[in-house]
């Protein structure tokens, strides 16, 4: 699908900075981008949009549906595409790196935690604070050699 089209699907009327960023956070490298994160790569290719701006597009398309904004500890907030399936997040406190995972027996665990409590449950969300690898072995962050700790190799996209 375009991205004109997926704007309007989500009930969004295309705008230039909206169909931007759009297709900015749809071919970016990184999955998981600060509101300055996307500003900036938009600056690198040329693309003068205010920070302002890309705030409230951001915001535009988490109230549409069509990206996930996580706010994580220390007041950081990332956005990413709310185009695959459940996931949850490990997050490196050193570098800032995210990190994807999906656990089968921590979701199914949620899920009789709160069956047990006669909780309805709508989602969750989970995230591990610590240090990754890049960090732990190099000094370094981990995304920039674009290699995933082999637990999250395993665990497949869907
Ligand atoms: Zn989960
Ligand atoms: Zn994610």
């Amino acid at each position: 699908m375009s991205s004109s089209a997926e704007l309007k699907k989500a009930g969004l009327k295309t705008t230039l900075p909206r169909l931007k960023i759009l297709s900015m956070l749809e071919n970016a490298s990184i999955r998981h981008m600060t509101a300055e994160d996307v500003y900036k790569s938009l600056l690198d290719s040329g693309e003068e949009i205010g920070l302002a701006t890309v705030y409230r597009v951001l915001t535009q398309f988490e109230n549409a549906g069509l990206v996930i904004r996580h706010n994580f500890e220390g007041g950081r907030s990332v956005f990413e595409l709310n185009d695959e399936g459940h996931h949850d997040h490990l997050v490196c406190m050193e570098c800032g790196d995210v990190f994807e995972f999906y656990d089968k027996a921590i979701e199914e665990r949620q899920q009789k935690v709160a069956d047990e409590s006669g909780f309805v449950l709508d989602n969750h969300s989970l995230y591990m604070y610590g240090v990754c690898e890049g960090i732990r072995k190099n000094g370094k962050c981990s995304i920039n050699k674009r290699k995933l700790p082999s637990i999250l190799t395993t665990s497949k996209r869907r």
